[in-house]
């Protein structure tokens, strides 16, 4: 049985649009994946990364997945070398950066992967989209619905570049 699976697909480098929309493209040919739904466009400012950073364009994507959690890792590491990501590390601007934010109601703490995402609940640019999408989704640790951690302010943090949601289904 498949999972529903949601992306948080970033670009700082480049032609930010056209690497999420090219990230996106990959994301729905690898094996296993059928992608349900795209946020809009969002811009925020980088945050934590040192010295002067263009501002980061990001895009939830949700999918179901037929495998495990691990795979999907592996198939996101793939397309960010494949489309050049060279340095990993957080400091550093990036083509693309993809992110497993929800697996289904998977819990995981491993060396390789954190599900739900750690910093979800503290980053508005992927709450936005998240919640765009599905407005009413439960963070499954916390078992409350992810909108109630989203502050007032954090709206101003998050600008929308394009409002288009598309659906598959
Ligand atoms: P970041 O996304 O934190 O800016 P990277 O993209 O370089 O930095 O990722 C560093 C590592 O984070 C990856 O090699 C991966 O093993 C790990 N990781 C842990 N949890 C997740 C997750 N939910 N989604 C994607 N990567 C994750
Ligand atoms: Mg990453």
């Amino acid at each position: 049985m498949a999972d529903t699976v949601y992306i948080l697909s970033g670009s700082n480098l480049g032609d930010r649009e056209k690497n999420l929309e090219l990230a996106c493209e990959k994301l729905s040919a690898l094996p296993g994946v059928e992608v349900i739904a795209t946020s809009a466009l969002y811009l925020s400012k980088a945050q934590d990364m040192k010295g002067e950073n263009p501002d980061f364009m990001n895009q939830v994507i949700m999918l179901e997945f037929q495998y495990r959690p691990n795979e999907l890792l592996n198939g996101l590491e793939q397309i960010e070398t494949e489309m050049g990501r060279t340095d990993k590390g957080k400091l550093k601007p990036r083509i693309i950066d993809l992110d497993i934010l929800l697996f289904g109601d998977e819990i995981i703490d491993t060396k390789e992967l954190t599900i739900p995402h750690k910093q979800l609940l503290k980053r508005p640019f992927a709450m936005i989209p998240l919640l765009q999408i599905t407005p009413d989704i439960e963070h499954p640790v916390k078992k409350r619905a992810i909108a109630e951690f989203l502050k007032k302010s954090d709206e101003n943090k998050v600008e929308m570049y394009k409002d288009h949601v598309a659906r598959n289904i």
